[in-house]
């Protein structure tokens, strides 16, 4: 990729697609490409903005920054014998391992360190990175959640090991909290995890009570909001929470861990968010970039559970990504 015109990297890498846990599974493959599908139709728009960029697999080095070896040994143990007896492997109740998921895991971490690395070069202001499957559940010592690495968190560690930023802002909408994420940078004040999610909900973690630990205290800020909360109030919490996180924190980089199962109608939790919302979020974290780090925002795909909504998730945040107009909604609306 080459000129300076483009604002926003869409990065996706191509192994993503291929971690498998079978179709009746929430995570399955078609998510990612409604994805894929819903951006190149939008295409016209985006043109001579976003520019699709290639993306490097992570390299275990830069994992083991975040993960334990026993860790990434178990991963690549699992999805050996996923290719072995020819089925995805179980590795807890709800997270299952294919031949693929090795190279899907590393391939997404390493899509998110490409798009940093792209934002860094000035070929791009920002990104989006399909990343799949998603991170923000996937503890240092064990996967959990769908969630088998978690790229939020090597991504933070790698801007800080190049000397690119010190300070971190990972701010994660997704309707569940990242207790991966979390957990990650608890006792660290230099990394600031900013979570709105259902709550009470999967994975129980995420009370306003936990705030970071030691040194980290007070750099990690949760928004729990009760199942069905209107509309206009998590909108409101929103934008409190990030006027909040502004007065006490100047990050270098920021990091979005984006679910779109925070939008209405998804199977897997129950909020009113549309991708109207998620695109004046967008706005509202870039303008706020834009004055204290330059614009260094990537955005990266966490959970979202109805493919179609996916794609409009995402095409939404791109374009305020990209400094475009909103999409206009053809569908019907959702007003909650
Ligand atoms: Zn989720």
């Amino acid at each position: 990729m080459t000129g300076s015109g483009f604002s926003t990297a869409f990065v996706l890498h191509p192994a993503s697609a291929l971690h498998d846990p079978g179709w009746g599974h929430p995570e399955h493959q078609g998510r990612l490409r409604a994805l894929a599908g819903a951006v190149a139709a939008d295409m016209l728009a985006l043109h001579g903005r976003v520019a699709q960029i290639e993306a490097r697999s992570a390299t275990e080095e830069e994992l083991l920054r975040v993960h334990t070896p026993e860790h990434l040994d178990q991963l690549r143990r699992l999805a050996d014998r996923a290719m072995e007896e020819e089925r995805s492997i179980p590795w807890d109740s709800d997270t299952l391992v294919s031949a693929a998921s090795w190279d899907a895991a590393v391939g997404s971490a390493g899509a998110v360190l490409s798009a940093v690395e792209a934002i860094i070069q000035g070929h791009v202001r920002n990104a989006f990175v399909a990343t799949r499957p998603p991170g923000h559940h996937a503890r240092a010592h064990r996967a959990m959640g769908f969630c088998l690495v978690n790229h939020a968190a090597v991504a933070a560690r790698f801007v800080q090991d190049r000397g690119w930023g010190k300070r971190v802002l990972i701010l994660d909408w997704d309707v569940h909290h990242g207790n991966g994420t979390q957990e990650i940078f608890y006792d660290d004040p230099d990394v600031f995890y900013l979570s709105l999610h259902q709550f009470p909900h999967y994975p129980g973690t995420g009370s306003a009570g936990e705030r970071g630990r030691g040194p980290g205290e007070g750099f990690t800020r949760n928004i729990p909001l009760r199942p069905g909360t209107p509309r206009e109030v998590y909108r409101e919490s929103f934008f409190r929470a990030l006027e909040e996180v502004r007065e006490g924190f100047r990050p270098d980089f920021v990091f979005v861990s984006s679910g779109f199962d925070v939008l209405a109608g998804d199977p897997l939790g129950d909020q009113q968010v549309e991708p109207q919302d998620l695109y004046e979020f967008t706005r509202g974290v870039t303008a706020w970039a834009e004055e204290v780090c330059g614009g260094r925002v990537v955005v990266l795909l966490e959970g979202g559970y109805v493919p179609r909504r996916v794609g409009e998730g995402a095409v939404a945040v791109i374009r305020a990504l990209a400094g475009l107009e909103a999409p206009e909604w053809d569908a019907s609306p959702r007003q909650g």
